[in-house]
């Protein structure tokens, strides 16, 4: 039989999710020795996952990688199969049968849990559906927010609360001309938020904010960042932290806010008030939220093992809207082991694990759905690079028969009544939406809905 990897019997891989870690994959498997063929599943009918759902709009170079990606995309041995999900429309063992190996990178579609009291009730929100709406993600574009409130309130300090805040805190006019959705960008129009809390549990020496996205919270034109000084105490862990010769994100969010504390006040309409120290432990409300409940903590732990532990002293805050930001989880997807502890599908170093912690032999995994939701875009690149050297090495187990790869779907697909979306149809729908961005001076007018992505490609 033909060798594996070879123009005649090349390899065919299915990578399911079209966000960094996918294409990162894909890259380090086309450059490979060996002839492979790639097809990227993708459930929506668009490319790119985080980069084009997830990055906040006022950061569009931070959605530059997207031009890494497209030529990736452009390459004779990638298919691009959008709108077709996996799990779904066919299943992990349809696609088992068609390939010699699969590797999921479907990152981490859901939100972290607080487990409160009062969690659920209208106003309380979490990130990923704000998050989501604001960039015109389908499966979030009905949502509504109730931005008629004057105080918001978020829980979590990373990068995803410092974009949530600043959706909150621009104004239109800050706004327009980004990729921002527009039915997001007309609710945000009459937003009333004046006031808004970033809540960590946690002390300044370990808020998560990196970059941009750090630097972004002290220059916002018409909002004052304030920090009480006597917040800025730390224990002698946190000190120690801050010594770190590698710990330089921590020294300069710490001197971030010693600038907040020491700035005059300010006539900025909008306030951003950074707690610290408190846990939400009770949201309050007779038919909406009315107030949340913050209970002072302490650290206690080595350095960089710190925990916040409650004090028993409580801080009531009246809010109207409130956004859980405290991190992503991943969603299992069926036919595959997932690991419901951590959120990540079961794993080792790459290899799909059964729960007895026997490697499946041709499955793999990437990304945050690996790892966890940690890192910048970036860092999904080495991820992938691990997963795919994986790969590699078990080459020589793989069965070397010929597989038909997408071709083999081709049938399912049409019983399905799937429009599958190549990647010459994204570029359709790619075109239409900067084109429907140029009379309002935007990047692009995204679309929202996957019928319109549809019917422009009939
Ligand atoms: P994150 O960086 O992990 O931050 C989560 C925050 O929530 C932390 O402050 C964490 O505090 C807090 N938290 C977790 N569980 C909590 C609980 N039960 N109660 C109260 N607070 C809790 O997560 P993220 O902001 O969602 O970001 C996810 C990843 O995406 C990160 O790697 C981030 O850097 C990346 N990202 C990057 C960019 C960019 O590069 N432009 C933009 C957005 C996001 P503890 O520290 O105490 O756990």
């Amino acid at each position: 039989m033909e060798a594996l990897g070879t123009e005649s019997n090349p390899l065919r891989v299915a990578v399911i999710g079209s966000g960094p870690s996918g294409f990162y994959a894909t890259e380090v498997l086309l450059k490979s020795d060996r002839h492979a063929i790639i097809d990227m599943y993708e459930r929506l009918p668009t490319p790119f996952g985080l980069v084009r759902s997830g990055v906040a709009p006022d950061h569009p170079k931070l959605k530059q990688p997207i031009l890494v990606y497209d030529k990736i995309a452009r390459a004779d041995d990638f298919n691009f199969i959008g709108n077709v999900s996996v799990g779904k429309d066919i299943t992990v063992t349809e696609l088992r049968q068609n390939y010699h190996a699969l590797i999921f990178a479907i990152g981490a579609q859901t939100d972290r849990k607080l487990n409160i009291p009062g969690e659920e009730l209208e106003g309380s929100y979490t990130a990923t559906e704000f998050v989501g709406w604001y960039n015109g993600h389908p499966d979030y574009r009905a949502r509504s927010f109730d931005l008629s409130q004057e105080v918001a309130v978020i829980i979590g300090q990373g990068n995803v609360a410092s974009d949530v805040c600043r959706m909150l805190a621009k104004t239109v006019d800050e706004l327009k001309t980004t990729d921002i959705a527009e039915h997001a960008l007309e609710a945000l129009a009459e937003s009333k938020v004046r006031e808004i809390h970033i809540v960590g549990r946690r002390g300044p020496a370990q808020a998560k904010f990196t970059g941009k996205e750090r630097k972004e919270l002290g220059n916002l034109q018409h909002c004052e960042a304030i920090v009480n000084p006597s917040d800025l105490d730390m224990n002698p862990a946190s000190l120690a932290e801050l010594d770190d010769k590698g710990n330089s994100a921590g020294r300069k969010n710490v001197d971030l806010f010693k600038s907040f504390s020491s700035q005059p006040q300010s006539t900025k309409s909008r306030r951003c008030v950074f707690h610290f120290l408190r846990s939400p432990v009770e949201l309050r409300g007779k038919e909406r939220l009315e107030q949340i409940v913050l209970e002072k903590n302490y650290l206690e732990g080595e350095p960089f093992k710190q925990i916040a532990t409650g004090m028993g002293e409580y801080l009531e805050l009246d809010c109207g809207l409130l956004f859980r930001s405290i991190g992503y989880r991943g969603v299992a997807i069926p036919g595959v082991p997932f690991d419901d502890q951590r959120g990540v599908i079961r794993n080792q170093d790459g290899r799909i694990a059964n729960d007895a912690g026997e490697v499946i032999p041709g499955m793999y995994v990437t990304g945050w759905i690996k790892r966890g939701p940690t890192g910048i875009i970036g860092t999904n690149r080495a991820d992938s690079v691990a997963t795919v050297d994986a790969l590699m090495k078990d080459l020589q187990n793989f069965d070397p028969k010929q597989v038909p790869g997408a071709a083999g779907l081709a049938a399912r697909f049409e019983q399905l009544g799937v429009r599958v979306v190549n990647y010459q149809d994204w570029l359709k729908i790619d075109s239409q939406e900067i084109e429907r961005g140029k009379p309002k001076g935007k990047q692009r007018e995204k679309f929202t809905q996957i019928k319109e992505m549809l019917s422009i490609l009939e």
